[in-house]
């Protein structure tokens, strides 16, 4: 069997699943979180039972200590060796990594030398990477990146309209995230549609939100940016704003970069107009309550996954199929049924009935609809697996 564990390490949490990747199954999965506290969380998945403790996780060494040794505690696997390779997520890869790569001392390097374009997920990627090898040193790892499977965008989709030599001295161009989201469920779509040049629009609306134009295997256009902070509205982002804001504001609130910086990220979109949260289900809670800023949350929200639908759908010269997945597309009946109410224009016609599912892979047009619209739940681990297998074990 070619059991292959695929990790997301994030700043004091790690998640991890471990494959049989000879038919894809999932051996296990978890998260330790809050890692750096004395109240630290562990959850593993044993035997479809979810175990959790709570005690004190230092640090990401114990972290990663704690992870391999429940695997063997646990009996999911009698030996560490079975596992044959270990995918990790790494937010970007810039213009470096147009694809995924086994990890040596040279792309650890260049890893090191992306810090500056994800200074709040490359270091603590590589630390996770690191903690792994040194832990296992006998596995090998595969790096995956949220940003390559964009790198097929063309310059007039890529560049933005600054000076030239933004691009050429600080690599100032639009990147895309959630690449190995917008993978899976391209390729699910594709294999649904048993159609290899399929044209598809995907809206990836989680916490984090992107929707992105994707023809055959490649992407087309994508709505996060340089960073994750442009496009949609997200539950703390902005998305796209006026870049002249920045200036302003900073001047009447007194505010250093930084603290717009932040306000932006972390206290903007769904939570900031709302007033209230950045979870989707408060919002719908809110406007079920008469909630007028959670009401408007939702509207701006909404119209922007339209404009971009509408957008790339001209832009594929007409699309073959519209798919939802993440958090809020895979779970929110309300936000699929406004936005595709909302784009009948286009000749798409939701199906009501079909659209109430949570949570499965789902047709939920009508038979008439002029684009196929789909619920298909990501799976962001599996696409990390399976490139360790293309990298290592087949090789
Ligand atoms: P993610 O980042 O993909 O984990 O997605 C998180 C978002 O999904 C949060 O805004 C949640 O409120 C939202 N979400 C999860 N379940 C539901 C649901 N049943 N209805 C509406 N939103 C949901």
């Amino acid at each position: 069997m070619s059991k292959v564990l695929s990790v997301n390490a994030g700043s004091s949490s790690l998640k991890f699943k471990l494959f049989d990747m000879s038919n894809e199954v999932i051996l296990t999965e978890g998260i330790v979180e809050r890692i750096g506290s004395d109240e630290a969380m562990f959850t593993i998945k044993v035997k479809q039972e979810k175990i959790k403790k709570i005690m004190a996780i230092k640090n990401y060494e114990l972290a990663v200590s704690l992870l391999i040794n429940s695997l063997t505690h646990h009996e999911i696997i009698y030996d560490l060796d079975e596992i044959k390779g270990i995918g990790h997520r790494v937010v970007h890869g810039g213009e470096t990594f147009k694809g995924s790569v086994i990890i040596n001392d040279d792309v650890i390097k260049q890893i090191g030398d992306l810090n500056d374009l994800a200074p709040l997920h490359n270091p603590v990627n590589l630390m996770g990477i690191k903690q792994f090898m040194s832990l296992l040193p006998n596995i090998p790892n595969v790096a995956v990146f949220d940003t390559s499977f964009h790198q097929t965008m063309t310059e007039d989709a890529y560049l933005y309209g600054v000076p030239y030599e933004w691009y050429e001295l600080y690599g100032v161009r639009k990147y895309g995230f959630h690449g190995t989201s917008h993978k899976y469920v391209s390729t699910r779509v594709r294999q649904i549609l048993n159609k290899d040049d399929a044209k598809i629009i995907i809206c990836h609306l989680g916490n984090g939100a992107s929707v992105c134009a994707v023809h055959g295997e490649k992407s087309i256009d994508t709505t996060m940016g340089f960073t994750p902070l442009a496009g949609l509205l997200m539950g703390t982002r902005c998305g796209d704003v006026d870049a002249a804001i920045i200036p302003y504001v900073m001047t009447k609130a007194n505010k250093t970069l930084n603290e717009i910086e932040a306000d932006l990220n972390k206290k903007s979109g769904l939570l900031g107009v709302s007033g209230l949260s950045n979870d989707s289900r408060d919002i719908e809670d809110g406007i079920n309550g008469g909630n007028k800023r959670c009401r408007l949350a939702q509207d701006i929200f909404i119209r922007r996954i339209v404009s971009y639908i509408s957008s790339y759908h001209v832009l594929l010269d007409g699309a073959d199929a519209i798919a939802f997945t993440a958090g809020i597309g895979e779970n929110s009946t309300r936000v699929r049924e406004e936005v595709l109410s909302k784009l009948s224009v286009l000749g798409i016609k939701i199906d009501h009935e079909a659209n109430k599912v949570r949570g499965s892979e789902q047709l939920i047009s009508t038979s008439d609809s002029s684009v196929k619209c789909f619920i298909i739940p990501t799976n962001e681990e599996v696409i990390i697996a399976r490139d360790v297998v293309k990298l290592i074990i087949k090789n």
